[in-house]
């Protein structure tokens, strides 16, 4: 079959797909070829090729957007996507529910052709069973992993990632942040999700202060594509009756460890709260901790500054503007563990002790020395992480339900605070 292109040149359908390449497309071209090919009417020709430039959008889409195919198919044992405290065989119906949402896009773009250009339902359903079934045999290969973000150059800062070999595994990094509800919960998250979609091998557990989950976050984070858990862990009622400072927190971080030392066996942790800045090369250097690791954080307490003191190159202290006799004075963002690390030491926890949480956790990882910190932000001389908070709101007022009842309002009511 020949087809023209607009610059007038004479390609045929699989030299269109050789220039295209993925291998998936081959594929597809082999099957049109096998079929009614040369029997074709031209429209329907003309939607062949605008089926494989949906293809194409599909494929590229796939290769940029952080959806990628090891998200696609049933891999890694105890991993989910779109899970909120649910059992393992649930987790895999999370699995079948992404790759059926793939299928739908098939379905739906050969569809679209036939509703455009016609084909006849035999070459239709051909169609869509070998795209389907090329896609469940896809993985992409954890280079193409690395070659995507470097193409938009995210990752070409840092010595230690130009030190990465492509072909070398990226160790898990369990991101653990903390969240409740309140007006700002949902914009927070949403911030946070846009930080991680650029990051690796990211796990993300997102663990309320609630005793159930939150309806809107389970929904929010099921369309973020990351790999997450959604877990719940509310504040002990001694703690939230309290007047003053609470433990903010600390509930949430302790069952973050406890699935960490359930699920996890290598990589590394981190405490990230859902209302911080994160700079993207964090991620990349504290994903190589070996026990743990502690940088520069912005923004925090009087000295708008938290972090170790380096002296000729080497670990000399602690700059923080609250000491209080604490020997870890640190921020929560400002130190990462490795997993190992920590599932050497069954009993580390963080205490529900307001304002030494970070200092009750370093200890609780004895035998740990400050002199075994790896220092990273070059050195300590970069700020790798900002302690942002955001401007509390008041929840919203009710719904005038005489008013609005049968308006758009009732619906949107329920998705804020
Ligand atoms: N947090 C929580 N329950 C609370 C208050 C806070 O789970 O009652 C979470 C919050 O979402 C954040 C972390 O604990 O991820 C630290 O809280 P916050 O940001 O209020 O503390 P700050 O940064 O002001 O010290
Ligand atoms: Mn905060």
């Amino acid at each position: 079959m020949r087809i023209i292109h607009p610059s007038g040149h004479k390609c045929s359908i699989t030299d269109t797909l050789e220039i295209a390449k993925p291998t998936l497309l081959m594929s597809l071209a082999c099957t049109i070829k096998k079929t009614s090919i040369d029997t074709m009417k031209p429209s329907m020709k003309v939607g062949v090729v605008a089926l494989v430039g949906v293809c194409v959008i599909l494929y590229q889409y796939h290769l940029s957007a952080g959806v990628r195919f090891d998200q696609l198919n049933a891999g890694d044992p105890g991993v989910s996507y779109g899970a909120a405290n649910v059992p393992n065989n649930e987790l895999e119906d999370d699995d079948n529910s992404y790759n059926k949402i793939i299928e739908d896009k098939i379905r739906a773009a050969v569809q679209w052709v036939q509703n455009v250009h016609g084909l006849s339902p035999d070459l239709q359903n051909i169609l869509v069973a070998e795209l389907i079934n090329q896609f469940r045999k896809t993985r992409i290969p954890s280079p193409l992993h690395l070659k995507a973000s470097e193409d938009f150059k995210l990752k070409q800062r840092t010595q230690e990632v130009t030190t990465i070999n492509p072909s070398e595994k990226i160790p898990p990094l369990y991101v653990i942040t903390p969240t409740y509800r309140r007006p700002e919960q949902i914009p927070e998250l949403i911030r946070m999700s846009h930080t991680l979609m650029l990051v690796e091998n990211v796990h993300w557990l997102v663990i309320e202060d609630a005793k159930v989950p939150t309806k809107e976050v389970t929904k929010f984070l099921n369309r973020t594509g990351l790999r997450f858990q959604h877990l719940t862990a509310p504040m002990p009622a001694k703690y939230k009756q309290k007047k003053g400072v609470k433990p903010r927190g600390v509930s949430n971080r302790n069952r973050g460890l406890k699935w960490i030392r359930a699920n996890a066996t290598e990589g590394v942790f981190y405490f990230a709260d859902d209302d911080n800045t994160y700079d993207l090369d964090l991620f990349t250097q504290i994903r190589r901790t070996k026990k743990v690791s502690m940088f520069p954080v912005g923004l925090c307490t009087k000295f708008g500054l938290s972090s170790p003191v380096v002296k000729d190159g080497k670990f000399s202290g602690f700059y923080d503007g609250w000491v209080a006799g604490r020997r870890f004075p640190v921020d929560m963002a400002g130190f990462a563990v490795s997993v190992k690390f920590l599932l050497q030491r069954p009993n580390a926890t963080m205490p529900y002790r307001a304002g030494f949480e970070e200092d009750g956790f370093l200890r609780s990882l004895a035998p740990f020395e400050p002199r075994e910190i790896e220092l990273l932000g070059d050195n300590c001389t970069r700020i790798l992480a900002w302690h942002t908070q955001t401007k509390k709101n008041e929840p919203s007022a009710a719904l005038d339900m005489k008013l609005y009842r049968s308006t758009n309002l009732v619906e949107l009511k329920q998705q804020i605070v």
